[in-house]
This record gives C-alpha cells, structure tokens and sequence, in this order.
C-alpha cells in the first residue's frame, strides 16, 4: 500500500493550480485526470480585468492580476516558459456613446489602471469607432500550459491518467484501491454535480462553443480583439473565436445554434471569408453568486471541494487554488464569500 499527502481530482484550472500550491510547499500528492476534455483546456485563456459589456471591473481583480503573474514566474522555474501572452484585449466599440462611456469610467479611481483613454484603429477589421485598450489584460498560452503541466506531472509520478471511481473511494480509512491518502480535493468543475460526497453544490453549468477558424486576411498578431466574442491567434496559423453562453444546457453535442451565433458574430468584424476548422464545447462551473466554493465536506472533514470558478477559470482558479491551501494547511479562515458554508 502506497501513501500521499493529497489526491486532487480533476484536471482543469482548479487542479493545476491546486498542484502548483502543493509542488510549492513540496508535498506529496497524485492527480487524477479524467478522459475528457476540460473546460480549461477549451477555454480562451483570457485574463481580463474589465467588464466588457458595461465597462466596469470586478471583486479584487487588481490582486488576483498581480497574484497571477507571481504564480506564473514560480511555474517557469519549473517548466522553463511563462505562459502569459501579452496581447491586450481591444474592445471594438460599437458606436460614439461607448466611446464617451469608456472615457468616463477610464476616470475612476478603480478603472483607472485598466481602461486606457487613447484609442486604436486597426487594419482588417471592421472598427469604425476604433477600439478601447484594457491595460493588464492578455491571455494564458492555454494548450502550452496544460501541456508542460502534465508533462511536468507525469515525469514527477503526480499524474494517474483515470477517472476517480467514486464508489471504490473507502472515505472512513481514507484510501482509494492501494493508495492511502491524507486529503482530496475535489475539482472536478461541472462533474461534481455527479460525486456523491458534493452533489448538493449549487454549481450551474453554463455551456460555451468556440470556433477554430482558418482567416483569409491577417489580423494584428498583438491583440485580443472583443466584440461580442473573442478572436485572437493561435500557434498553429488557425484563429480562436469564442466563447458562447449557455445557461443549464448540459448536453454534451455541439449546439448549431451556438455556432451560427458565432458566425455571425465574427462576421460583424471581419469582413473577409473564414473558415471553420473546428468547434468546441465545455461547460463552465457557475455559481449565483459568482463566487468560487471552497471548503470541506461536514461529515468527512478532509475531503475538500475547489470549484464555481465561473468564465474567470484562471484568475480564480489561481487566486483561490492559495485560500484552500492555507485554509487546510494552516486553518486560515476562508474569506466567507467564497466559503461552502454559505449555502
Ligand atoms: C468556451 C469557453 C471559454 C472560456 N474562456 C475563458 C477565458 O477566456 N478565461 C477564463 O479565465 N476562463 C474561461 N472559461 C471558463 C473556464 O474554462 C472555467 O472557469 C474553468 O474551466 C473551470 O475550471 P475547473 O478546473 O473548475 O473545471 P474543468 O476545467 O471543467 O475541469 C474539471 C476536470 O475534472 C475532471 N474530472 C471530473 N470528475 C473526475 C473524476 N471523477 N476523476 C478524474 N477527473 C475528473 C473533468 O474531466 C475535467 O477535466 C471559458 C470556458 C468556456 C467553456
């Protein structure tokens, strides 16, 4: 019988991040991945710290930027890249009013670090009313990281590429087949509505396509372009556009609907043809709130949930992967926004 500190469940941003505060602190852990797909790993990667519709910003984004650019120097040391791209997002505007509101909010003492007041015109694309620059924001190289990531893992002994069987899990002697384990934590992102020890967690899926496109004219490589959508390159001479929003729709095809929202969406900004060469679904684990879950369970009090990190999975997932750590390492209180308990 093998022994570890920690299992973590999962393979999203909730995990890697998890994994990173454990690697860190030089625990022992094992990391179970499941076959699919993440959320994370479908994701745009964005790392924004402005609302976009309204132009506002949101809970401690100042903080979770600065922490993010911490962790991601800590991960180079180990991977030898930093995954952050810096591509600021542009948000094309749609006419003079958003321009004039722009200004207004770029004047607010909490704005005032993210939306820049000069504007851009860009070749390409259609924006007639130029584009609106949100300072700090870029995006996280999705595919190289969990790539290196798991790479990392799976040479370290971390990684067991299989679903956790929740009915082989013994949560009295605290062991799953041969391995005893200390702690789990469970992050599993929409897959926890299925885990019987946290079925209850008010998660809401929100379901969302993007669209892999092969564009016949180029497109300024140093940008995030945001209109209704994101668009922005990738490594492999293809371009991402999405993603869409989906309330309780929990089934796993492709949606069609969802993919001529999006073709329509880009076609109101790029004016030459595109191809489609893919389309992908994930579902982001939301809460009402829009708040994480964090905590422990009441009956068996190391089995530790991280999910609910909404359409900020690496922000969140990285901010808060920290408040678990130190919750179960060092009994700091969680903050009670993003506690478990608050349901
Ligand atoms: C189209 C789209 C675009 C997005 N764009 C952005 C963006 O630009 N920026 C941003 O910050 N966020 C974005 N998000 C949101 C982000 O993807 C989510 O917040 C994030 O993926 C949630 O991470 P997670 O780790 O909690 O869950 P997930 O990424 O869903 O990962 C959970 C993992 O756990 C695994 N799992 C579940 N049960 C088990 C088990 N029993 N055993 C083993 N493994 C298990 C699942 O297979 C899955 O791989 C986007 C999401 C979508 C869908």
């Amino acid at each position: 019988m093998k022994n570890t500190d920690y299992i973590i469940v999962g393979s999203g941003f909730a995990a890697i991040f998890f994994a990173h505060r454990l690697i860190k602190n030089k625990k022992n852990f094992v990391l179970f991945s499941g076959e699919e797909k993440s959320a994370s790993q479908i994701s745009a990667g964005i790392i924004n710290p402005a609302v976009l519709k309204k132009f506002t910003t949101f809970w401690m984004a100042q903080e979770q930027i600065d922490f993010l650019h911490k962790t991601l120097s800590e991960i180079e040391v180990y991977t030898g890249k930093n995954y952050f791209v810096s591509a600021p997002v542009q948000r094309i505007f749609h006419d003079e009013n958003e321009q004039k509101l722009w200004l207004k909010k770029s004047e607010d003492t909490d704005l005032k670090p993210f939306l820049n007041p000069e504007f851009k015109k860009y070749d390409v694309i259609k924006n007639p009313f130029k584009t609106g620059e949100v300072m700090q924001s870029g995006r996280l190289d999705v595919s190289a990281f969990f790539e290196d990531m798991f790479d990392y893992l799976k040479s370290h002994h971390h990684l067991v590429e299989e679903k956790l069987n929740y009915e082989t899990l013994n949560p009295i002697e605290k062991k799953y087949k041969n391995l005893g384990f200390n702690k789990i934590v469970f992050c599993e992102g929409m897959a926890v509505l299925d885990n019987p020890y946290f079925s209850e967690t008010p998660i809401v899926p929100n379901k969302g396509h993007h669209l892999k496109v092969k564009l016949s004219e180029k497109i300024d490589e140093n940008a995030t372009f945001k209109k209704k959508h994101f668009l922005f390159p990738l490594k492999n001479g293809l371009h991402y556009y999405g993603g869409t929003y989906d309330v309780d729709q929990t089934q796993k095809n492709i949606d069609d609907y969802a993919v001529q929202e999006l073709k329509d969406g880009l076609l109101e900004f790029y004016p030459d043809d595109f191809e489609i060469e893919t389309v992908e679904f994930g579902f982001r684990p939301t809460v009402k709130d829009r708040r994480p879950i964090l905590g422990k369970h009441p009956e068996f009090p190391d089995f530790y949930i991280f999910n609910g990190l909404g359409a900020r999975g690496v922000l969140n997932g990285n901010y808060f992967a920290k408040h678990l750590f130190d919750f179960i390492e060092f009994g700091k209180p969680l903050l009670p926004e993003t506690d478990l308990c608050r349901f």
